[in-house]
């Protein structure tokens, strides 16, 4: 639950908040995914894009000249790390090394000087957030018991292809006594169990999306602290845990990772954010198969939830509800033909809709997109069996192995990359169709489902980076604001 004390701090702070919106125009954007769907690549090249411009259609304000200048700014919360751009960038200019990923929230302040269509000159501060989408996640925790948390989570574990991976866990589960008395060594081999089930879960090959709680995958300095050692267990029908039982003390831990982790990242950073985008690995999903995709879409409808928490409440009435648009974006759409980037939008479309439809969400705009934030690949045709076929060519990152060959990070080659069904309904229907990603250009059956690409070579400093889309999600985001 989200307490009034809760509510009245966040009360305080959208007061403040707006105060200092009508002072000086303030925008807070979140960039939010699961860790590698691109929250890293897409921040630096969305600040990128802001401060150099480039070929940016849709957005509007850049495409019309309007927008004067971009500048990096001190950024305004002290306890929070600053986003390091500048490093990101010369990492993937000079280098052509992706960014290290994010692993904790990061800010990025961003002064924009703009020439509204009326004329004038005006500025709008955007405030970047980018922050781990497993976080996110666990905000649906705060309307959960310990009970619920065990009821769901263990349903989970124990279906489909999540099952094999949960084996070890639901072992060590069958031999423990909830009603037992508590016990530090047995909580920390269950929640070590439970660890590794969900970060198995997370594999390539597999991709699930949903694993709560959080923090286990991504600890930060809270790896070994008390609120990170619990696992769901099976409790009674009634739910109840008897003091001092091993249940108790889960229990415990449980609503002291809600108070200690989870509130303080919805009051202090989710309740202040006025837009989101949400980054979406939706290739890696569909490479994965149909179960993925089921498991992203059931992640989808967690996050609904979580923009949902405290509308209703007493201060949501009092104050606008912050979070006004929200973007849900495909990254990587690089590993595709430009032909399938509409249907990898249709795709994420379909999913939204339908986690949309059940989770009544109302009170933002809702869209989606398929982009690239920095284009790593170009797009060519190739021969096969004597037809002509469009590719994809772009330098696999050194060290990966395919086939028998490990690439050395300076060959360039082409790939075929898999045709997106024009109607999504034949990927989600039970047993589904299934997607096949790329694969090889010499007629070999070679699975370079999940093979990486470097970033783009030959960008020169201060040039713009080559996109996909990305002009779209900067109209979506922050278009009516420079208008
Ligand atoms: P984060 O964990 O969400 O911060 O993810 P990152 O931004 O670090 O991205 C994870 C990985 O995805 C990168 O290391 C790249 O391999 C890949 N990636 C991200 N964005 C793109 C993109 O636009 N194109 C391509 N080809 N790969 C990308």
């Amino acid at each position: 639950r989200i307490t009034l004390l809760d509510e009245a701090r966040i009360g305080l702070r959208a007061l403040f908040d707006r105060v200092e919106d009508i002072a000086a125009p303030t925008l807070r954007l979140g960039v939010t995914g699961l860790s590698r769907s691109g929250k890293t690549v897409f921040t630096t090249a969305l600040i990128h894009a802001l401060i150099r411009g480039g070929r940016l259609p849709v957005f509007e304000a850049a495409n019309s000249g309007r927008i004067a200048g971009a500048v990096l700014k001190p950024q305004p919360d002290d306890a929070v790390p600053r986003f390091p751009y500048e490093d990101h960038l010369a990492q993937i200019v000079e280098a052509r090394l992706w960014p290290s990923s994010t692993t904790r929230i990061s800010e990025l302040r961003l002064e924009i000087r703009y020439a509204p269509p009326r004329g004038g000159e005006r500025t709008l501060t955007l405030d970047l957030v980018d922050y781990p989408g497993e976080w996110l996640l666990d905000l649906p925790l705060l309307d959960m018991s310990y009970a619920d948390f065990c009821r769901t989570s263990l349903t989970l574990a124990r279906e489909g292809v999540r099952a094999p991976l949960a084996a070890p866990f639901l072992g060590a589960l069958a031999a423990a006594s909830p009603s037992g008395p508590e016990d530090e060594t047995g909580a920390r081999a269950l929640a070590a169990a439970f660890t590794q089930y969900l970060a198995a879960c997370r594999s390539e090959r597999v991709a699930m999306s949903l694993l709560p709680p959080g923090r286990f995958l991504m600890p930060g300095d809270l790896e070994g602290s008390p609120a990170l050692t619990f696992a769901p267990l099976d409790l009674p029908s009634d739910g109840k845990t008897r003091p001092g039982s091993l249940a108790a003390m889960m229990e415990r831990r449980f609503e002291a990772y809600k108070s200690a982790v989870v509130r303080p990242f919805f009051r202090e950073h989710f309740a202040r954010l006025d837009r989101q985008i949400v980054l979406v690995d939706a290739l890696s999903a569909l490479n994965a198969g149909p179960a993925a995709l089921a498991d992203l879409e059931r992640a989808l409808d967690s996050i609904l939830t979580a923009f949902r928490l405290g509308r209703n409440s007493i201060v949501s009435t009092l104050f606008r509800p912050r979070i006004e648009r929200v973007l849900f974006a495909a990254t990587k759409a690089d590993h595709l033909h430009h032909t399938s980037h509409d249907r990898l939008e249709a795709i994420l479309q379909k999913l939204v809709e339908r986690a949309l439809a059940r989770a009544k969400a109302e009170g933002a705009l809702f869209d989606v997109a398929a982009l690239s934030a920095v284009r790593a690949t170009r797009e060519a045709t190739m021969t096969r069996n004597g037809e002509v076929l469009p590719a994809i060519v772009g330098t696999p990152e050194a060290g990966q192995e395919v086939a028998g060959h490990t690439f050395d990070g300076d060959e360039e080659v082409g790939v075929f990359p898999g045709d997106l069904p024009a109607v999504p309904d034949a990927l989600f229907a039970p047993g589904g169709a299934g997607f096949r990603g790329l694969s090889s250009t010499d007629g070999a059956d070679t699975d370079f489902r999940f093979l990486r690409f470097r970033p783009p070579a030959g960008i020169g400093a201060g040039a713009p980076l080559p996109h996909i889309r990305l002009d779209r999600a900067l109209q979506f985001l922050l278009g009516d604001r420079l208008a």
